[in-house]
């Protein structure tokens, strides 16, 4: 038995891949499940669809490798079920992290003044993102849910917390202190359920999951007359910063997949920025504690989905290649990337997308152009937070599905006019779930090498063009969002 199981359960696929112990995939199984939208800015999915492609590519990879020795699980944060204590049905679809239908909540709290003690006690902004007004949706709002709450018969978990309880032997009720930091109802200073939080947002605490370390127990998946100890869990950005190897103080990874979500390891230091930026756990491996500062943007791969599912400008996602104009060019138009409000740093609901500039002579190359170019320009919202902050980008590791586009990783390189790190594996993620297992069974971090497959330079001669047109950019987003205002 030498290897290890990674399950990934991202919010368009379900994935399981073995490692061996040098971290090489050795099998490889995925699976789409459909999203779906049944309100402006609701976003869910079936509970049963994600068990499902979970057993089904786990079963597939154990079919072809037995050999596992632990199983680590990274998942969709911030995602949200409530289920049954006593027969483990969800009473209502899964509540995904993209979805907005509790905005005016949020706005009510930070009108009435809780922003700051959110802030101090769990590094998050007040927004709809965040599990705990999804949780608090849920109750007011199926029917019974808060009577069956206060009698200690419901259970609130992300991800994480529905696989193992649905999937192990043991039927715990546990989750990792990664995936807690994102819930807005955990201390991260204390390290605990926040009882004022708690309060706040009226969830009783027999519903929360017991929080452990990263590289804890979690109990023995029980699938197909096998058993595995799952070993390590640990939320899907958090597990690419781990996959990144970006072990040290000031390590930056940015992840391209769904959403896009840039992360700096700031090791044991809470450092908040108080402009759009989260603090949040980056991991809690071997017992200590490291925390990370995030940017979140909401809308990155779907817009590419959008643009070839809804205006069919390609057949394919890696088809967009070649309607991306190479040196930046679209023809003075600008997208506004806010299919659901934008994340950092603007969190804003309210705020929707829209193409800005388009003349006759534009084409769909243009649009896809300014597409990506609101994605790249969306990461330089934050690398000038964090360079205004004083903490300086070297190098970008960057990965997730978009990665697989040169011209869009060269085009980043450009606007940011940062070198940019590809590794071999951008499957980070799921790296980072097996890396946290393996840490479990007593590996060093020493052990763990990144392989590179590119590094991207910037054309430095193209820096004046990109800061120009980025200021133009930033200047379409101010202005709508003034507009909302009035
Ligand atoms: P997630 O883990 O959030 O489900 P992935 O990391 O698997 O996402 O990335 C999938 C996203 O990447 C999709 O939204 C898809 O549109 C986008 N994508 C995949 N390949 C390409 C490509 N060659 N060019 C641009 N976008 C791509």
């Amino acid at each position: 038995m030498s290897n290890f199981l990674a399950i990934d359960q991202g919010t368009t696929s379900s994935r399981a891949i073995v490692f061996n112990s040098q971290q090489n995939s050795v099998v490889d199984s995925q699976k789409e499940y459909k999203l779906s939208y049944p309100n402006d800015g609701w976003v869910e999915a079936d509970p049963t669809d994600i068990l499902n492609t979970v057993k089904e590519t786990v079963s597939n990879v154990l079919a072809q490798n037995n050999s596992i020795i632990a199983c680590g699980i990274t998942n969709q944060r911030e995602s949200t079920v409530v289920w049954s204590r006593e027969t483990g049905e969800p009473i209502y679809p899964v509540i995904i992290w993209q979805d907005r239908r509790t905005h005016q909540f949020c706005k009510e709290l930070i009108d009435s003044g809780h922003e700051k003690m959110v802030r101090d006690k769990t590094g998050l902004v007040i927004d709809p993102y965040f599990s705990a007004t999804k949780i608090k949706w849920i109750l007011d709002n199926v029917i019974g849910a808060r009577d069956l709450a206060k009698d200690n018969k419901l259970m609130f978990g992300t991800i994480d917390s529905f696989l193992i309880y649905s999937l192990t032997k043991e039927k715990g009720h546990f989750t990792d202190v990664t995936n807690a930091s994102r819930t807005m109802l955990f201390n991260i200073n204390s390290m605990e359920w926040d009882s004022d939080l708690l309060d706040l947002f009226d969830i009783p605490l027999s519903m929360m999951p017991d929080v452990k370390p990263c590289d804890g127990n979690f109990g023995t998946l029980d699938l197909d007359n096998k058993r595995i100890n799952i070993k390590g869990v640990i939320g899907d950005q958090q597990a690419a910063l781990v996959g990144q190897n970006c072990f040290s103080y000031g390590d930056i990874k940015s992840t391209y997949g769904t959403g896009c979500f840039l992360m700096v390891n700031t090791k044991e230091k809470i450092i908040t920025l108080d402009e759009g930026l989260l603090t949040t756990v980056g991991y809690q491996l071997n017992s200590e504690i490291n925390y990370a500062i995030e940017g979140s943007i909401y809308s990155c791969g779907n817009i590419i989905q959008w643009l070839r599912d809804k205006l069919k400008f390609f057949a394919n996602a890696k088809d967009s290649e070649s309607f991306l104009n190479k040196n930046g060019n679209s023809k003075n138009v600008h997208f506004l990337p806010a299919f659901n409000g934008l994340g950092a740093p603007y969190w804003n609901s309210d705020i929707r997308g829209g193409f800005y500039g388009i003349t006759q002579d534009c084409d769909n190359a243009d649009l896809t152009t300014a597409a990506f170019k609101s994605i790249c320009y969306q990461t330089r919202d934050i690398t000038e937070l964090l360079n205004k902050n004083n903490i300086k980008i070297n190098s970008l590791y960057i990965d997730g599905g978009m990665t697989a586009n040169k011209t869009f990783c060269q085009l980043l390189s450009n606007t940011l006019q940062a070198n940019i790190s590809k590794p071999a594996n951008i499957e980070s993620t799921a790296l980072g779930a097996c890396i946290v297992s393996q840490i479990a069974e007593g590996f060093s971090v020493k052990d763990i090498k990144l392989v590179l497959e590119d590094v991207y330079e910037p054309d430095t001669s193209s820096e004046e063009f990109y800061t120009k047109d980025y200021l133009l950019w930033k200047d379409y987003i101010h202005r709508t969002i003034s507009n909302i205002k009035q």
